[in-house]
């Protein structure tokens, strides 16, 4: 990704001031001479922010401002240990509501529009982010919060809710009472926002076609402002994420290095005006790429765009010097005609070489059909992906069946 003109200034500027501003970056950029980072290039040699220096800089060590400018904090889940706690100032929060506002914008909403929000509100990012862009773009929110299906399902009816704010595994459990209750021709629903996780194609079209809506990726985090940071529009190019407040990179994971468009890493991201707790390249493990080229069809202009999420960093496997993830195995085994959703994957290293030998699940037992099914998963793998594999049929119901895709990948070198 080649780093825009305005988003150099940008950097440049924040770098001018960061360690005065910043205890946090004093200690981390000690050893940077700030003057000599002038370019992309010289940014790229800054090291990374990390969740974990995050959470030592735990509670507010992080803060760059003085207290009487912080506002409000939020807090990360801390279910892996200490929370991390990110300070806003009132700049803060009007940028996160403005560029929220876009999002609804963007996805064609009008003032008309009344958005109902079932992500939770409290110490995390989701339910007041929905709201406040909602309020600040000029829709009715609905506040509803997670929870109490029967009384969300009523209130959508009552209120003629339009828009659905959720996660995916809410949206398709709304989706499945509605379904079973026969209600939907009394809802006004016309569009899902759903928040930034990786969920499938086949989850995507249920919820689409159950609900009847457009579905829409909103993407952000709580170290970075929250949700709406970027959301996708109707075209499907991709999520537009706003070039003015934040700069994105790819990296190669295990390197740190930078990639090209188009390849899959790890999201890195820069925010550009943030006051309370500015962060430089910061680590977010979410896999995506960045899309090539700047126009979408649907005109907005200034995003950077970048895929739908293919999952997390620790999902990441290697081999034959490729890095793969479970999501990309499982778009090769959805489109070759023939082969069912089940898959796994042995890795194993003889003879010096990986060798990866994919297992799926196919409708047919006629042997000589399943040699044709198995050298078309081989060669749409090699063209995909890049790597020569071994491809292994079975029959429907033969593979061990499991909720937790890291299981699929077995990996014997180690
Ligand atoms: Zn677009």
């Amino acid at each position: 990704m080649k780093m825009k003109p305005a988003q150099l200034d940008m950097i440049l500027k924040e770098l001018a001031t960061i360690k005065e501003r910043s205890p946090f970056y004093a200690k981390k950029f000690a050893d940077v001479d700030m003057a000599s980072i002038t370019d992309q290039e010289s940014f790229e040699r800054l090291p990374f922010s990390e969740k974990a220096d995050l959470r030592e800089a735990y509670p507010l060590g992080i803060q760059a401002v003085p207290d009487e400018k912080i506002v409000r904090i939020h807090s990360s889940s801390g279910t892996t240990g200490t929370p991390v706690i990110i300070p806003y100032t009132q700049k803060d929060v009007d940028d996160w509501a403005e560029m929220f506002a876009r999002c609804y914008k963007a996805i064609g909403c009008t003032k008309l529009d009344r958005v109902h929000i079932t992500p939770g509100y409290g110490l995390w990012t989701a339910g007041i982010g929905f709201q406040l862009g909602a309020e600040r773009f000029g829709a009715m929110a609905i506040p509803m919060g997670p929870g109490n299906t029967e009384k969300q399902l009523k209130m959508m009816v009552d209120m003629q809710s339009t828009v659905l704010c959720a996660t995916s595994s809410y949206a398709l459990l709304l989706a499945e009472r509605i379904a079973q209750d026969g209600i939907r021709d009394k809802l006004a629903l016309r569009k899902g926002l759903i928040g930034s996780e990786r969920w499938g194609k086949k989850m995507r079209e249920r919820i689409a076609s159950e609900l009847g809506v457009e579905l829409y990726d909103i993407y952000g985090l709580t170290e970075i402002y929250g949700p709406g940071v970027g959301v996708s529009c109707q075209y499907n190019t991709g999520i537009h994420c706003w070039d003015d407040f934040v700069y994105m990179e790819v990296i190669d994971p295990k390197t740190g290095k930078t990639l090209p468009d188009g390849e899959v890493g790890e999201l890195v991201i820069t925010t550009l005006q943030k006051e309370g707790a500015p962060l430089i390249r910061y680590r977010t493990h979410d896999l995506s790429s960045i899309v090539p080229g700047d126009d979408c069809p649907c005109g907005l202009e200034n995003t950077t765009r970048i895929t739908q999420l293919v999952g997390r960093t620790d999902d990441m496997f290697k081999v034959k010097g490729v890095n793969m993830f479970p999501a990309q195995v499982e778009e090769v085994i959805n489109s070759v005609d023939g082969v069912s959703s089940e898959y796994q994957v042995m890795i194993d290293h003889l003879n010096g070489k990986d060798i990866m030998t994919v297992y799926f699940e196919c409708e047919t037992s006629d042997p000589l059909r399943r040699h044709e099914i198995e050298d078309a998963v081989q060669e749409t793998f090699k063209n995909r992906i890049g790597v020569t594999i071994v491809p292994k049929a079975e029959g429907i119901g033969d593979l061990p069946r499991s909720e937790k895709k890291s299981t699929r990948i077995l990996d014997n070198r180690y």
